[in-house]
């Protein structure tokens, strides 16, 4: 299932308010480009993590906010024996069908939206010193632009992408690039980017240029509270 989650103008007023708090960092990447390796990373380094595509996950698990309204719409078919969205067939339906694809978007993303809120306020309170918003999409969504202080991008080239991909998920060749193909281009998420994490060396490799990166935001706060 798509993670775009796209801010709706009373999310964005919420999250404006948030980032005059503190700074608000938007963590995105092409799929298996290895975001959830820096957001762990970071994490260790004591950011707030509010990672959407675990969003996504939960509101579909069994008792997910979104399964009420995903049976009523798609039908029970559609929900497995535990009571969690069937994705496999999810997936291959909303791949073919536009109008599906929208429908599952309308049902889930305010409720994404909502529980991102909920977290990144929860973790503001807990004085977390920065946040960070994982979303797989953030590029393709829109809208995260004047939400965010900073935007980190991981990257590494589109056949490593394909060939972790293909392991991680044992999806085939096809399926992986089909999957690439959907997203926006490598050249596009750079060219967007205030910092990009290589990722395609050891995963070791990223500690050097992670704890940089958590170095160089803990300064946008410092410069913030001197100049305030
Ligand atoms: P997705 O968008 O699919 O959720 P992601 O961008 O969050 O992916 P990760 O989950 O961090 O990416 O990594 C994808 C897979 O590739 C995982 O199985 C992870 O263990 C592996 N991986 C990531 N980085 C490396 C690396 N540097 N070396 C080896 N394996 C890696």
């Amino acid at each position: 299932m798509a993670a775009d989650h796209s801010n709706s103008s009373t999310e964005q007023s919420k999250l404006s308010a948030l980032k005059m708090r503190l700074p608000l960092i938007g963590l995105t990447g092409g799929i298996g480009s290895g975001k959830t390796a820096v957001s762990n990373l970071l994490a260790q380094f004591g950011a707030g993590i509010i990672d959407t595509d675990l969003i996504a996950h939960q509101i579909t698990a069994p008792n997910g906010k979104a399964i009420p309204r995903i049976q009523e719409y798609f039908g029970a078919e559609f929900i497995d024996a535990k009571g969690a969205l069937d994705r496999t067939k999810m997936r291959s339906l909303v791949f073919q069908n536009p109008e599906a694809k929208k429908a599952l978007e309308d049902i889930t993303h305010p409720l994404i939206r909502q529980e991102t809120i909920k977290q990144a306020y929860r973790l503001a309170d807990a004085d977390f010193p920065y946040l960070v918003f994982v979303v797989p999409l953030l590029i393709e969504s829109g809208g995260w632009n004047e939400q965010i202080d900073h935007l980190v991008v991981v990257d590494c080239p589109e056949d490593l992408q394909i060939q972790r991909v293909m392991q991680r998920s044992n999806l085939s060749r096809d399926e992986a690039e089909a999957i690439l193909k959907t997203q926006t281009s490598r050249q596009t998420r750079l060219a967007a980017a205030n910092t990009i994490i290589e990722n395609q060396g050891k995963l070791t490799e990223l500690n050097g240029p992670v704890e940089l990166l958590h170095q160089k935001i803990l300064g946008i706060q410092k410069a913030r509270l001197s100049s305030s």
